[in-house]
């Protein structure tokens, strides 16, 4: 036994040896590259499937490695939360968000709305709302048009703190998204007691909208569920004319993909707009 627990312990830290030195890698090489401007924000177009017009966009992280590569946020997001780098990206991210929808209103488009992702280790930062409050004054951007995106479990934690938090946001105008909507287990009861304006269709329930998927699917009883709480609900991962129809039929209007566009860089935003307007 004893030898078992000692080859137990060995393999053990071996691993976690290696873990933790990738880990630790990984961690360096991206504030390096968030010191040498090699981390960028694309930005995500946001349909009214109707009229086929853009409403808004979502701002997205980009790595960009020396050799030209990219790595996704879903790899590097948790390493920046882990290390607690993610406080100075996530308010980075916010400010190229927030100068990006001045830009994008004094083009013409005036109601046009940014969503920005927030971690849930900056939204437990002491200091978040006077981030917030400090990023839309020194950008000047229009709080009204700025909208947070949360996603659904952090939407479910310590519900005091929670509701005031919430609160405190839409008095400064911003509102907020719950994220990949349908993946966690928020209750009814709950939902109401949050200033939340809108619910975001997770991808994986726009994906399994068939037309026989119809009055039973998941997207189906969100679009509901918005409609009883009086939210906008808009889907996410709309991927073929199929899915926009369903969703436009069932009462879903908003939704973002790649049948409309890609991620882009804010540069090509402008041109896609030009050709939008
Ligand atoms: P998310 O917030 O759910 O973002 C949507 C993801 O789906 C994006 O991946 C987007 O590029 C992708 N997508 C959009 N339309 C389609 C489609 O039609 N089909 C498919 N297959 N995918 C589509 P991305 O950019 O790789 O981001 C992954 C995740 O990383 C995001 O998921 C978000 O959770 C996180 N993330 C990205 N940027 C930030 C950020 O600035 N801050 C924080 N905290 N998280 C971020
Ligand atoms: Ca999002
Ligand atoms: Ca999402
Ligand atoms: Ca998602």
């Amino acid at each position: 036994a004893k030898l078992q627990q000692r080859t137990g312990h060995l393999y053990f830290s071996r691993n976690m040896g290696i873990d933790i030195r990738e880990r630790v890698n990984m961690m360096h090489a991206l504030r390096t590259a968030f010191e040498e401007r090699r981390l960028s924000v694309v930005y995500q177009p946001q349909i009214d499937m109707t009229t086929r017009q853009p409403v808004g966009a979502e701002a997205l992280l980009r790595w960009m490695t020396e050799d030209g590569s990219m790595i996704s946020p879903n790899r590097f997001i948790p390493i920046a939360e882990y290390s607690g780098l993610i406080i100075e990206l996530g308010e980075w991210v916010l400010r190229q968000a927030c100068q990006e929808l001045v830009r994008i209103q004094s083009l013409g488009f005036a109601d046009f709305m940014i969503s920005v992702n927030v971690s849930q280790v900056q939204f437990r930062h002491p200091h978040f709302l006077n981030m917030l409050r400090n990023a839309l004054h020194d950008t000047n951007a229009p709080a009204h048009c700025v909208e947070l995106e949360i996603t659904e479990s952090m939407a479910m934690e310590e519900p005091d703190a929670l509701i005031k938090l919430l609160d405190q946001i839409t008095a400064t105008g911003v509102s907020i998204a719950i994220d990949d909507f349908g993946t966690g287990f928020s209750s009814l009861s709950h939902l109401q007691k949050l200033s939340v304006d809108r619910l975001k269709i997770d991808r994986a329930f726009v994906t399994e909208i068939t037309d026989s998927s119809r009055g039973s699917s998941i997207a189906e009883m969100i679009i509901q569920l918005g409609r009883n709480l009086e939210l906008d609900v808009i889907a996410e991962g709309v991927e073929d004319e199929r899915q926009a129809a369903i969703l436009t039929e069932l009462g879903c209007p908003l939704g973002q993909g790649y049948l409309f566009a890609k991620p882009m860089n804010a540069e090509a935003l402008h041109s896609w707009l030009g050709t939008h307007k």
